[in-house]
């Protein structure tokens, strides 16, 4: 019986006695307390139906039972599908509705919302608390240990990850086994790591960052994880005595910089500073070696792809840049609109092949082939050039896309729930520099002549159907949108326009 990821990230802990977790409580979960916790969750989950190949839509907040949940699915052969603890009952029942899963597991605060559709899709409703509260750990309690591992093979579905939709319909990336354990072999190479390492986790476990990256390359390694909730300066702060290595958005970053306790005595003994998810600004990269003397590693990936790029262990890590290509990865930089790749320091689209490239969206056919040329490679849609010395830079992002605190947000799915609103003619949504989220919402708004309509109005109603990182830190209100000949509404002018706004009210 074989069991592609498992049989590389968990099998050979199984009987471990080593730390896996430590917790901000100052207790320890073990590598075999984790994996019988997740034969036991994995019980749970076929008594409830799910069955190899089924999904398994998970919206629960981050704790050691959520992580052993991950690994019950992997243990099982079940197809993880974790959500963003931010999404309304309204945007998780699209993705149930999608993603037609066996269970849905929520906060046990959620389940009056969310029972309705479950059931509506013929999925059982199982509820599981930051603090390890509700029906899973109950019934795993009581559940035997001895579930089979899977057999699962390189190419079968891992999880599949929902990444935004510029149409407002957001895809789901299917990883397989092997995108995911080959980025992880690399990653722990690259980045050396060895079960010396403690990892401080302050990452979500819904995004691949803090659930792929982060997660697979500790267990990968046999090292062991801080795992805390959240990303909290002052918690982040107290545990890094005791950690090696971190893997950040760059607003971890910006934030512990603003702390004056922050500096070479307390960060000097670490190993690694990894960065990504978002543009590092070369600036802070700077900062914060003068402040620390570490040079942050910044890497570049997506969700489609795992990671794809990073600056080296050894060797200049060059602020600004994304470093090189990871092994096994092949990179060009197109021309947008054939692919042709460019010269040498021009930019164009950054596109890919590697074993790390995901299989697919979700039930998307037509939408998955737009996104692969002919020979193969993937279009990731953001725009780089590589330098003379080999470099990647990432220049920008051909999508809109807006990155707000390391999440994703699509200009088009908040321009629609403005639109909808009455008294409205449209909208544009743009990002706009931030000096704590790097990029922060604003919506540009057009009113139709004489309606009573208010920045407040707006906020307040998207409040409740927009999960709170997508909701514009400010609306603005003007005649007429910038338009190019095509009658394109041209962002550039608007983030150019209001550029400092966020930043005078700080
Ligand atoms: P996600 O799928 O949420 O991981 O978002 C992927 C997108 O984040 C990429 O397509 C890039 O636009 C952006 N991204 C990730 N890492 C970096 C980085 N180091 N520098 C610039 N953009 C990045």
């Amino acid at each position: 019986m074989s069991n592609h990821l498992y049989d590389a990230l968990l099998a050979p802990h199984a009987a471990s006695e080593r730390p896996c977790l430590h917790l901000i409580d100052g207790s320890t979960r073990t590598y075999s307390d984790m994996i019988e916790l997740a034969a036991c969750l994995a019980s749970v989950l076929a008594a409830h139906g799910a069955e190899v190949g089924d999904r398994v839509v998970v919206q629960v907040d981050k704790s050691p039972e959520a992580l052993a949940l991950v690994f019950a699915c992997l243990h099982a052969g079940l197809v993880l599908v974790p959500l963003n603890t931010a999404y309304t009952p309204a945007e998780v029942s699209y993705f149930v509705g999608d993603a037609m899963p066996a269970v849905l597991v929520s906060d046990p605060s959620r389940s009056n919302a969310l029972v309705e559709i479950a059931n509506g899709v013929g999925a059982d409703l199982l509820t599981l608390g930051g603090d390890g509260s509700g029906s899973l750990m109950t019934e795993a309690a009581a559940a035997g240990d001895d579930h089979p591992v899977a057999e699962r093979e390189a190419g079968d579905l891992a999880a599949i990850l929902y990444t935004s939709g510029t149409t407002g319909r957001s895809k789901g990336a299917m990883l397989s086994h092997e995108n995911l354990l080959s980025n992880t072999r690399s990653l722990a190479e690259v980045w050396r790591f060895s079960e010396r390492d403690v990892l401080l986790h302050a990452l979500p476990i819904f995004h691949t960052h803090g659930l792929f990256v982060a997660v697979n390359v500790t267990l990968l390694s046999g090292g062991s994880m801080i795992f805390l909730p959240g990303f909290d300066a002052d918690m982040v702060i107290r545990e890094l005595p005791r950690a090696t290595a971190i893997m950040g958005v760059p607003t971890f970053y910006t934030r512990l910089l603003a702390r004056a306790e922050f500096d070479e005595e307390l960060a000097g003994h670490m190993r690694l500073f990894v960065s990504g998810s978002a543009p590092l600004l070369a600036e802070t990269h700077r900062e914060f070696f003068d402040r620390t003397g570490h040079h942050i590693l910044e890497r570049y990936g997506m969700t489609e792809t795992c990671m794809i790029a990073s600056n080296p262990y050894k060797g200049e890590r060059r602020p600004g840049t994304v470093g090189f290509a990871l092994p096994g990865v092949e990179l060009r930089i197109g021309e947008p609109a054939t692919g042709k790749p460019v010269a040498t320091g021009e930019i164009g689209v950054v596109e890919l092949t590697g074993p790390n490239v995901f299989g697919g969206y979700w039930q998307m056919p037509e939408k998955t082939a737009e996104e692969f040329r002919d020979d193969g490679f993937f279009i990731t849609g953001d725009l780089g050039q590589i330098d003379a010395d080999g470099y990647l830079h990432i220049v920008g992002r051909g999508k809109d896309l807006i990155i707000s605190g390391g999440f994703n947000v699509y200009p088009k799915e908040v321009e629609t729930a403005i639109d909808d609103m009455d008294g409205i003619v449209e909208s544009a949504v743009i990002g706009v520099p931030h000096p704590d989220f790097g990029e922060a919402v604003v919506a540009v708004v057009v009113p139709e002549p004489g309606a009573e309509i208010g920045e407040a109005s707006i906020v307040a109603t998207l409040g409740d159907s927009l999960a709170r990182f997508k909701q514009p830190k400010r609306v603005l209100f003007t005649d007429e949108l910038p338009r190019n000949t095509m009658g394109k509404v041209q962002k550039n002018i608007l983030r150019d326009e209001h550029a400092g706004i966020l930043e005078a009210r700080q």
